[in-house]
């Protein structure tokens, strides 16, 4: 499958921070951007997308059977049907967790990663490290980042592309019937959506 490696994060320079301060000082002051504007976006991106969303999505899919199998079958969509669209997010399919099997995303070739489900992807995420032992030796990373598997479970790595972004959908913890959305989503983290954590109640 083609892979566009044609975004801006894999062109970075040695010292981002500073050259973007740099451009958005100029931008502003001949006029061709509102401040305003920019804070919006970087409010959007920091506070309004982010794995709140995703938790969401996983929590309605525990509860609504019917919306599982939507989200299983047209993740894009059944996603929209929570509002969360846009950039990064058009192609995605979830990925559920089960006792035979566990999923785990990584982008080997760059940081393909579902935006408005998940927000922007940690630094360890875009690592070269991650980005080569996910593949290499998935049964090790997830030991270091905690995840105890089952007995006999499988492991599925799923590597990311510009066309296909990938959502975990964690196994529901027991002891949690009952629960409703708002409880359930606040057990679902970013890792775990990711494949690098599991779901877990508070004991
Ligand atoms: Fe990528």
């Amino acid at each position: 499958m083609p892979h566009d490696h044609s975004q801006p994060h894999s062109l970075l320079p040695s010292d981002p921070e500073l050259r973007a301060r740099a451009l958005e000082t100029i931008l502003v002051k001949k006029g061709l951007v509102d401040p305003e504007a920019l804070s919006a976006l970087i409010d959007m991106y920091q506070n309004r997308i982010g794995p709140q969303n995703g938790a969401q999505v996983v929590a309605r899919a525990w509860v609504e059977p019917a919306y599982k199998a939507r989200l299983l079958q047209d993740a894009t969509g059944a996603i929209g049907e929570l509002g969360y669209t846009g950039r990064q997010g058009e192609h995605m399919v979830a990925v559920e967790n089960t006792p035979e099997r566990h999923n785990l995303v990584v982008c080997t070739l760059c940081s393909c990663y579902p935006w408005p489900v998940l927000g922007i992807p940690p630094a360890w995420y875009k690592s070269d490290a991650y980005r080569s032992r996910a593949v290499r030796e998935p049964r090790a990373v997830l030991k270091e980042f905690g995840v105890k598997l089952l007995e006999g479970q499988a492991v599925r790595v799923w590597d990311s592309t510009a066309e296909v972004r990938y959502l975990v959908l964690p196994m529901r913890p027991a002891g949690t019937g009952g629960w409703d959305e708002t409880a359930l989503a606040a057990l679902v983290s970013r890792n775990a959506m990711i494949g690098t954590a599991l779901c877990e109640a508070p004991a």
